[in-house]
């Protein structure tokens, strides 16, 4: 169960407050997006849940277990950001394989893994390509063929679409909501674009200046707006 609780989370860069006494519980298996304008505070809760920065207080819980002070590696998580950060001199196998040697798992799984992960992302036939022959969206693939080759019982998305081309962007929306399904996975999705937001989510969390506004789905934020932020930004008149 990748239940995942974010209880009380505030966050402070010296004295600027950049996130308010955040709480929320997702779902198992749900496909939760964090949307809203930039600055509001989406990449650094991300980056909490992620253990790639602390909180100031506040707790992180993940299938009913407290890991606010775990290191990120244990978490079960794994983040794929909007720049892919692929090893140029490293073929496609060798990128998606990559946190698996640094795990040292032996050879029959590790091939085992990098497989079934190319067959579900459709790059079985890019293996021995390197980054640098890749269209972006193959790239972007291979970003995500990294994340799941762990395993991960949460997967965090920082904007991975932001550097495609609108077309792209279009495809890779039904992908990654494709990979949601065949995945047994909760996933957290971070966008400032609202579209992407109403068609991907299961709900989605609108921050604000580091605050919750609303959290709920599509189309009670479209109908049911709580604030008249929530109305302007998913663009229904209050
Ligand atoms: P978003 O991802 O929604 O655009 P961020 O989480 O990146 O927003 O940033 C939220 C706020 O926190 C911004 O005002 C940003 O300037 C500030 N911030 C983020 N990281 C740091 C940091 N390491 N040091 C100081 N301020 C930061
Ligand atoms: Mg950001």
């Amino acid at each position: 169960m990748a239940t995942l609780d974010l209880m009380s989370i505030s966050k402070s860069f010296g004295s600027a407050k950049v996130l308010h006494d955040i709480s929320l519980a997702i779902n198992d298996k749900e496909f939760v997006v964090f949307v809203g304008p930039s600055g509001c505070g989406k990449s650094t809760l991300l980056r909490i849940i992620a253990g790639l920065e602390e909180a100031t207080s506040g707790q992180i819980m993940i299938g009913g277990e407290d890991v606010s002070t775990a290191h990120p590696v244990d978490r079960g998580i794994s983040m794929v950001f909007q720049s892919y950060a692929l090893y140029p001199h490293l073929s496609v196998y060798e990128n998606i394989a990559f946190p698996l040697r640094v795990q040292k798992m032996e050879k029959a799984e590790l091939d085992a893994r990098v497989q079934q992960a190319a067959g579900i992302l459709q790059l079985t036939d890019k293996l021995q390509l390197k980054p640098g022959q890749l269209s972006g969206g193959q790239r972007q693939r291979v970003a995500i063929g990294r994340s799941i080759v762990r395993n991960p019982k949460v997967f965090l998305f920082d904007e991975p679409l932001s550097n495609l081309d609108a077309a792209l962007r279009g495809d890779m929306r039904v992908e990654l909501s494709q990979l949601h399904r065949s995945l047994d996975a909760t996933m957290v999705y971070v966008t400032h674009d609202q579209i992407e937001a109403m068609t991907m989510a299961d709900r989605i969390v609108v921050l604000n200046g580091g605050r919750v506004e609303q959290f709920g789905t599509p189309m009670e934020l479209y109908h049911h707006p709580k604030t008249k932020f929530v109305a302007q930004f998913i663009g229904q008149p209050n």
